[in-house]
């Protein structure tokens, strides 16, 4: 498979050595590196991408999951154009009204966001979040599930993807830096629970609830493994009675697992959400959003004791969160995601039903191989995880899924024209019909019977 994908993307290797020599690695994102070199695209249109030698390919990846009408939707390259044209700006610097649309619009589908603050990004939504939770309840610890990521901050790069020997006991995980650079400090201050066991769950924040001020995880995990009914359930009932905040980070899975997101499947109301990715149309978005008395910690008091940072070096701390942005609500990027949104209440039926097409078809095709496997996951969002085990629930369980076979097959769909970087989830856009799926499935089957 590998000999193969090397003679069809020499370009996107000569290309990728040029990079290096201007990014370290290449990449300007960790995760957009692979052995032996990341694939260069060019081009997009609907469901397809085009990489620099002329491969085209069927896009999963989907700029990891940002993109729900894929390339180029034509209702969000009208509604750029029309914004820009019509307000003669991009940006105002003052409040203005696709701000307030906006967030009518998602109040309108998350009830529980009473009140929202817009941020540049997943990263920026979940960090004003926790702070806002500090400030709320006084406290400044924090907790986080193994396995899930909230964005490239010091507070957050704890347990994201340990490996199994150093992440310590099942039910009381150890908390593990991520990154270099990251300071130890925080592995005292985020607390590390194990998804999907609510016992443990249970004990470790009740022991230490008088300093964490909230519980911060992805409901579905990394956006395809979702919590239990039960678990869900018991983990808003304990962080209630606890006096903690309960933070769904919803940057994956809001309006990709329907448009209400994964709290309108749980029937669960978190105290605040964060969202991300899909509600910029493609463009660097976030939101927080919650109980209107949480977010009132950011509300600037009536007499308008305006942040200046020539005093804030000799004031003592204020009474209001402090929350700021040059871009924060950018008028061009909420008209594309209030474009996006206005197609996706229209057809996202048809993509959660393509995406139960695709799911089905993939793994009957495993099961005429003699392979097993699970497609993982809700919504517009599964991933391929061959494996033995009848149902995976965390990390741990699905570090012992069988990788390097996962791996082999992706670089032998890459030689198909199927895109998703190797190991990586499956999205799906309006943009997949059934011409998409079915020429998946014969990539699928293709590739299947040359696995070793
Ligand atoms: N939270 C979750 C659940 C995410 O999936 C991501 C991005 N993958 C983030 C936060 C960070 O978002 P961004 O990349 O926009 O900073």
């Amino acid at each position: 498979a590998l000999s193969e994908f090397l003679r069809k993307t020499p370009q996107s290797k000569e290309f990728s050595t040029e990079a290096k020599q201007v990014m370290p690695g290449g990449v300007t994102a960790n995760i957009k590196a692979f052995d032996p070199y990341p694939i260069i695209m060019d081009q997009g249109a609907g469901a397809y991408l085009y990489d620099i030698d002329g491969n085209k390919y069927i896009d999963y990846l989907l700029s990891y999951g940002a993109l729900m009408l894929g390339h180029g939707p034509p209702a969000v390259v009208n509604a750029i154009q029309s914004q820009v044209e019509d307000d003669g700006t991009f940006l105002f610097g003052t409040p203005h009204r696709l701000e307030t649309e906006m967030g009518k619009k998602i109040r309108q589908h998350y009830p529980s966001m009473e009140r929202i603050r817009y941020t540049n990004s997943g990263t920026e939504a979940t960090l004003l979040a926790i702070r806002m939770a500090h400030a709320y309840t006084g406290k400044h610890k924090i907790a986080k599930f193994e396995g899930h990521y909230h964005g490239g901050y010091d507070q957050v790069l704890l347990s994201v993807n340990p490996s199994v020997d150093n992440a310590g006991p099942v039910d009381e995980p150890t908390s593990v830096i991520e990154s270099k650079g990251v300071d130890p400090y925080h592995q005292e201050h985020t607390i590390v629970l194990p998804f999907n066991n609510l016992d443990a769950t249970a004990e470790i924040l009740r022991k230490k609830k008088d300093d964490i001020a909230a519980v911060i995880l992805e409901p579905i995990q990394s956006g395809f493994i979702p919590a239990d009914h039960f678990f869900m359930e018991g983990l808003r009932t304990i962080t209630e009675e606890l006096g903690i905040l309960l933070i769904f980070d919803e940057v994956k899975t809001g309006f990709r697992i329907g448009l209400g997101g994964a709290q309108a499947v749980y029937g669960i109301s978190p105290d605040l959400t964060t969202l991300g990715k899909v509600i910029g149309g493609g463009f660097p978005v976030g939101i927080v959003g919650g109980k209107q008395d949480v977010l009132m910690t950011s509300a600037p008091n009536s007499n308008s004791d305006v942040f200046d940072s020539s005093q804030s070096k000799t004031s003592q701390a204020k009474d209001v969160l402090f929350h700021s942005g040059t871009y924060n609500g950018h008028p061009t990027i909420l008209a594309a995601g209030l474009a996006t949104i206005n197609v996706l209440e229209q057809e996202i039926d048809h993509v959660l039903t393509t995406t139960r097409q695709l799911k089905k078809g993939i793994s009957e095709l495993f099961a005429k191989h003699g392979i097993s496997m699970q497609t993982i996951g809700l919504g517009s969002i599964f991933n391929v995880v061959i494996t033995d085990k009848e149902k995976i629930w965390n990390h741990r369980e699905l570090q012992q899924a069988n990788f390097s076979m996962r791996k082999q097959l992706d670089f032998l769909l890459l030689n198909e024209g199927i895109y998703t970087k190797p190991l990586n989830r499956y999205s799906l856009a309006t943009v997949h019909g059934d011409k998409e799926v079915q020429d998946t499935l014969a990539a699928y089957d293709k590739a299947l019977s040359k696995l070793t």
